[in-house]
């Protein structure tokens, strides 16, 4: 893959290099990355295209600090050249670090890393964009601190990266956009914002209500800067779980494919009478298997995975066809009454097995799946690259599916046999929250070989447009589908998008933040939407 850069669209040579040299004032020269070895962890790491280049950088900038970001705005805004912020940029199977328009500058807020607060009576972090979940895990660890954070699948992404994304986790506050609560951000024009009670400037942090109550006083901002391109957030507040006295995980595996219906519909009725109150993830076998093994234990042909390895797979690893992964947290006597009800309404599905662990609060699980549900953040989820062998790579179909047992069912067979169509195993699973679903299906394939790339890039075009013919739309996509899946929300003509890049127009009149990400493109580039 060449890791060359791309200049802005339409801007010569020279005057890209005194934009360079202008933002190589403000940040200092060991912290623009020109090309070469610096610029590759730039590019889309997983890019399911033949070409990477689709999605090139021109350069990456690493500022200091809110005054640097200021003054690299005046310079984008003056020469017109795109950026493209990240936190950590570690969105990988949507795109990584990579800008949606080639030729963007990235603005990778690494840097500002601090941890500015942690508050454990009233149980909240204000941090900065380069915090990793890692990062506040072991802070809360060092200081001894009774509470959790909520990681995402891998450890290692930035905790306001992946909130502003909508990503999920795994235990009770495992739905990141809600978490949040206040936020710093710095406009296109470089004004600096504080959301909800923020912007009633207490003098210390000390003294500040920002990070518990969202809303503030008249309108509320938070959600505008979700997914969006409308400001850099340089601060978030984000609520953090007291540490539960003690918590139970438990596994329960299906042996029968058409059992996902039922576990569905039982799941929501628990969820949504509050016996469960966390993120409970219903896994696929191969999913639960690509977490031991890669795939070629059980077969080593090229096609998908044929039924009766499946069987045999399941059978040698002890897994379910389906894997109910769930937890229970709170006082001993609660959650023992909770795990019962929890097994006596799956114990009707026939031949389900149900298995669980009581835990102290002090105590730790083993496995990378547990260690997630008790608030322990991990890099396990990476063990799917193997399934195929060689050097494995994923891209992410996310469709939002109804807590319905038919819905789920109708959105599984539809990807499996979608999937399958293009070679593809269905590695999946929901993660389900009360009323909605995140179903999530991995196109894994060898990102050494062009061919396999495009085809899982293929692939997630066809599952997006079935989707949408069966009328269910994705919550999150990678950078190659951002236009079409933004195109999908189509009520009345497009109107959402229209008034997205109405509010564009009016904070980012240059279009220098961020164009085309979600699809939504500022006047000065809209003729690039749909254009890779
Ligand atoms: P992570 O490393 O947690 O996976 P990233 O840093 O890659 O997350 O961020 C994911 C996406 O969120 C980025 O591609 C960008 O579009 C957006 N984003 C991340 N951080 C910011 C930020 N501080 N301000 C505005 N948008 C951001």
């Amino acid at each position: 893959m060449s890791t060359d850069p791309v200049l802005p669209p339409g801007m010569s040579a020279a005057r890209f290099a005194r934009a360079l040299a202008a933002f190589e004032a403000i940040v200092g020269a060991p912290n623009v990355c020109r090309g070469g070895a610096a610029l590759a962890p730039y590019f889309d790491p997983f890019a399911p295209v033949a070409d990477a280049r689709a999605f090139a950088p021109s350069a990456a900038l690493l500022p200091a600090g809110i005054d640097e970001i200021r003054a690299i705005l005046r310079v984008a805004n003056a020469a017109r050249v795109p950026l493209w912020t990240v936190s950590t940029g570690r969105n990988f199977a949507y795109g990584g670090a990579a800008p949606r328009l080639a030729g963007s500058v990235v603005l990778d807020l690494q840097r500002l890393n601090r941890i500015l607060a942690v508050d454990e009576n009233l149980a909240w972090a204000l941090v900065e964009p380069g915090v990793s979940y890692f990062d506040l895990y072991a802070y809360l660890r060092e200081h001894g601190l009774k509470l959790w954070v909520d990681p995402p699948a891998a450890g290692w992404g930035s905790v306001i990266g992946n909130t502003l994304e909508r990503g999920f986790g795994y235990t009770a506050y495992g739905d990141h956009a809600a978490a949040q609560c206040g936020m710093e951000v710095v406009l296109a024009n470089g004004e600096v914002v504080r959301t909800g009670m923020g912007a009633l400037d207490a003098g210390t942090l000390a003294l500040s209500s920002w990070p518990l109550y969202r809303a503030g006083y008249g309108p509320s901002f938070d959600a505008l800067f979700t997914q969006s391109n409308y400001g850099i957030v340089t601060k978030m507040g984000l609520w953090l779980m007291p540490a539960p006295p003690a918590y139970v995980i438990g596994e329960i595996q299906f042996a029968h494919e058409d059992d996902l219906g039922v576990i569905v519909d039982t799941l929501r009725t628990l969820q949504l009478r509050g016996t469960i109150v966390q993120h409970a993830v219903i896994e696929g076998a191969i999913r639960r298997a690509a977490g031991i093994d890669p795939r070629t234990r059980w077969y080593a042909g090229d096609a998908p995975m044929p039924e009766a390895a499946i069987a045999a797979m399941q059978r040698d690893l002890g897994i379910g066809r389906w894997n109910l992964h769930y937890a229970l947290y709170g006082e001993p006597a609660v959650i023992d009454a909770q795990q019962r009800i929890v097994e006596r309404a799956f114990a009707p599905v026939a031949d389900s097995r149900a298995m669980a662990k009581r835990y102290t609060g002090n105590e730790e699980p083993q496995g990378g799946g547990d260690r997630n549900m008790a608030g322990i953040p991990t890099m396990s989820a990476f063990r799917m690259l193997d399934w195929r062998g060689g050097e494995g790579a994923h891209v992410d179909f996310s469709p939002l599916c109804p807590a319905d047992g038919r819905d789920a069912w109708r959105q599984y067979s539809l990807v499996k046999a979608r999937a399958a169509e293009y070679g593809f195993d269905y590695y999946g699973g929901f993660t389900a929250a009360g009323r909605a679903l995140h179903h999530v299906f991995a196109a894994i394939f060898v990102r050494t070989d062009a061919r396999q790339a495009t085809r899982a890039g293929d692939l997630l075009r066809a599952l997006m447009s079935d989707a949408r013919a069966a009328g269910y739309g994705v919550y999150r996509s990678h950078l190659l589908y951002m236009d079409y899946a933004a195109a999908q929300y189509d009520f009345n003509d497009g109107a959402l998008l229209r008034l997205a890049q109405t509010v564009k127009d009016a904070l980012d009149p240059q279009g220098v933040l961020a164009p085309g990400k979600q699809g939504v493109w500022p006047a000065a580039w809209r003729d690039r939407r749909g254009y890779t």
